[in-house]
């Protein structure tokens, strides 16, 4: 039995194959990752225990390029998760023109239990096992859900290590002092905002005082949320693991995510706003509702409850088909994640691209360059949404994955 999040993705690509009339042989390699590893990755604890941990990379798709995507430190992390994860990359890459395949990867813990230098060693471990796999013009790992710049530069150093020179080319989401670009810390966020603007312009609607709920208040969340605030909407509610914050008014996020970095464990506790039961945010009547915490947020249980006009995924696989096919009924419009949250990747590219160059590029370059190219994403997406009558979640899939089998085909099989 596959779980949900894998058959989400697959009933999302049986659509658009459908919708592009590939044929079933395509269709069938297109379902099923590349190939995928399983390690078993050993931690002496800080207190002598030795202890073992399932770990995961799974390469989708390698038609395009190099695969590409994020490592997730999570206790749900599993095989199906990061088959799915790995299959939206690909088409991720592919709606936003570039020139990677798939990849995802993860451990199945939860980092918050661990001292820093139990996190260094399992990654160190996790990275050794995973190193054949992986390298600038394989497959190209980069932060995602309990993972940051400092896990990057583990792999990194890793990495480097063992060929005996520098790769800074072979992560991306690293700190600036290793390669990494200005501009990356907050790409995925940005590209949220820059894809919330262009969805409110393309439906008319003046995005200043738009009252926005964003779920998940971590490294897409909270830098979305404030992008949103300076772009003139009211950020009325925040959520993270342990509760959410509502305040009618406006939630100060930058003052509040100073509070969260001086240890305030939670934004329910802040003092800016009244408390929010976690699962209360999908209901909050707002204009936009920003899923940004995991997959499965919005499903057959709660979709009755949305209020919101839009919905843009700025985590991966919040929406389920179920839930999608009730909102496309009431109306209210979805941006799907493969093109939403792609600015991270996009930022990711020019990344790597400076690293291949050893060459860097301004903070400016690289925040024109994203824009250019969610811009055109975005235009792409909805032009054949309108000239075909499509949610912008199955325009996207059938743009992404239409150009991943164009690929294929051009490639031929071998033998
Ligand atoms: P993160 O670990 O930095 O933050 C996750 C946040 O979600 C935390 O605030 C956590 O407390 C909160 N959370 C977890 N479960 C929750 C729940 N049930 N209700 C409310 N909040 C909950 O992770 P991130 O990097 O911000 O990633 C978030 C999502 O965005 C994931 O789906 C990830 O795959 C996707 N994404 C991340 C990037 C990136 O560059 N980091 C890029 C594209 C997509």
């Amino acid at each position: 039995m596959i779980s949900e999040v894998r058959s989400s993705a697959l009933i999302q690509l049986r659509e658009a194959a459908e919708f592009l009339r590939l044929d079933e042989g395509m269709h069938k390699l297109l379902s099923e990752p590349r190939r995928s590893l399983s390690v078993s990755v050993p931690l002496v604890r800080d207190n002598g225990n030795l202890e073992v941990f399932q770990g995961f990379r799974v390469q989708h798709n390698l038609a395009r390029g190099p695969a590409k995507g994020g490592i997730r430190f999570h206790p749900a992390v599993n095989f199906d998760e990061v088959t799915a994860l790995a299959m939206w990359m690909t088409w991720k890459c592919a709606v936003v023109g570039i020139p990677y395949g798939g990849a995802k990867g993860g451990i199945m813990l939860d980092p918050s239990k661990f001292s820093a230098s139990e996190l260094e060693r399992v990654t160190r471990r996790y990275s050794s096992e995973i190193l054949p796999f992986i390298g600038p013009d394989k497959d190209i790992p980069a932060p995602d859900v309990g993972t940051d710049e400092q896990t990057m530069a583990w792999i990194m150093d890793t990495y480097s290590v063992v060929a005996g020179y520098s790769v800074p080319g072979v992560v991306t989401g690293k700190p600036l002092s290793l390669g990494g670009t200005s501009g990356r810390a907050g790409a995925t966020s940005r590209g949220v905002a820059l894809a919330t603007l262009e969805l409110l312009k393309s439906h008319d609607v003046d995005s200043a005082g738009i009252t926005v709920a964003v779920e998940g208040f971590g490294k897409v969340g909270a830098l979305a949320a404030l992008f949103l605030q300076e772009a003139g909407m009211r950020v009325i509610a925040v959520s993270d693991i342990d509760g959410g914050l509502y305040c009618s008014s406006g939630i100060d996020v930058r003052a509040l995510m100073d509070e969260i970095a001086s240890g305030l464990p939670s934004v329910s506790e802040s003092s800016q706003g009244d408390y929010l039961g976690r699962s209360e945010l999908i209901g909050m009547k707002v204009d936009v509702l920003i899923p940004a915490a995991l997959e499965g947020s919005v499903t057959i249980d709660n979709v009755d409850l949305v209020q919101a006009r839009f919905i843009v995924e700025g985590a991966n696989g919040p929406v389920t088909p179920a839930a999608d096919a009730i909102l496309e009924e009431r109306g209210v419009v979805v941006l799907p994640d493969i093109l939403a949250n792609a600015g991270g990747v996009v930022v990711s590219y020019l990344e790597w691209v400076q690293n291949l160059q050893s060459y860097s590029w301004s903070d400016m370059e690289v925040q024109l360059k994203l824009a250019d190219v969610m811009q055109k994403a975005y235009k792409e997406v909805f032009e054949l949404k309108q000239a075909e009558h499509l949610t912008f979640r199955r325009a996207a899939h059938v743009i992404g994955v239409g150009r991943v089998a164009d690929a294929m085909l051009a490639r031929g099989i071998f033998p």
